[in-house]
């Protein structure tokens, strides 16, 4: 008879595998009809380029218009917020249509934006080096951040929550935690939350949230925690694996990273945040994307426009 843990990884191994496919199933659907789930692409808004926009002041800005095109930072495994078509390269979600909104307020065809995949850990740096002029990507303000980036916005307020496998019992919240193997991505505040106020959790990170799906199909963890937004859509791709459990914990507030110091770029995307909020986009944008999770679009926050630093 086959030893107990071979029969268990075994088993872990044919679960992750049904997870994977029923994530990739998601993403691709049947050739010449839309995906199960994701954004339908005549739902989309499309975005009015503004044609006199001029922002000398925005070293970022000018370095984008002698290249002739943006280069945004975003993520790629996040299901409804940054996810990223293997077959064609295209981005799509509610994070893209935010920066793609950002980009015609800027004066450039949204179309021609290139998307950048960087992990949580290395958003700061990016935005530091100049290998991005912005960043949309489920991104918290805070003030340690602020330190060394600075953020537009917030365009929206997610919440921490947890992810656990649909046949789980006994995990209905952080309180639950304590001996148990809970995986958040490398450089984010879920994982430092997770650390700080409940450190009786054992806590595990990867670079990206996705790697964290893959260990709780294979039974490796017990646990996914970061942003309800994040986690609902991996849930939605897996529902007879997955669920979201418990109310969120925390408030997390999205910003569009911005380089710190370049202040004439931030208020102009201030500005923009409101415009799209205001003429709808914001809502449609929301609708055809995040809003398929079925939470109905709630009212944006307000935004914190704060002094040149
Ligand atoms: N919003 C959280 C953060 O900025 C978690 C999501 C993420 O890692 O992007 O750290």
């Amino acid at each position: 008879m086959r030893p107990p843990a071979t029969a268990l990884r075994r088993r872990a191994a044919a679960l992750a595998l049904t997870g994977l496919v029923a994530l990739l199933a998601g993403a691709c659907g049947k050739e010449g009809s839309p995906p199960v789930k994701g954004p339908k692409p005549g739902a989309l808004p499309v975005y009015q380029v503004a044609t006199d926009v001029q922002l000398p002041d925005s070293a970022t800005w000018r370095r984008a218009r002698s290249r002739g095109h943006l280069v945004v930072g975003a993520k790629e495994d996040q299901p409804y917020m940054g996810e990223k078509d293997p077959a064609t390269g295209t981005y799509s979600g509610f994070d893209i249509e935010i920066a793609r909104m950002m980009a015609a307020s800027l004066g450039f065809d949204p179309k021609t934006v290139a998307f950048r995949t960087i992990a949580s850990a290395n958003r700061e740096t990016a935005l530091q080096n100049g290998q991005i002029d912005y960043y949309v990507g489920t991104y918290t303000i805070n003030a340690l951040r602020k330190k060394q980036v600075g953020f537009a916005g917030p365009y929206y307020v997610a919440g921490q929550s947890l992810l656990i496998r649909a046949d789980e019992k006994g995990i209905d919240g952080p309180q639950d935690l304590a001996g148990k193997r809970v995986c958040s991505a490398a450089g984010s505040t879920p994982l430092q939350r997770i650390q700080r106020e409940y450190p009786k959790a054992h806590a595990v990170a990867y670079d990206t949230y996705s790697i964290c799906v893959d260990n709780l199909l294979s039974l490796q963890v017990d646990a996914v925690t970061t942003d309800d937004t994040i986690l609902m859509g991996y849930a939605a791709k897996a529902p007879k694996e997955l669920k979201v459990v418990g109310k969120p914990f925390s408030t997390e507030p999205y910003g569009i990273g911005v380089p710190r110091g370049d202040n004439a770029l931030r208020f102009a995307l201030d500005d923009a945040v409101a415009t799209h909020e205001k003429n709808g986009d914001w809502t449609k944008a929301y609708d055809a994307t995040l809003g398929l999770s079925g939470v109905p679009a709630p009212r944006p926050p307000a935004i914190d426009r704060y002094p040149a630093s």
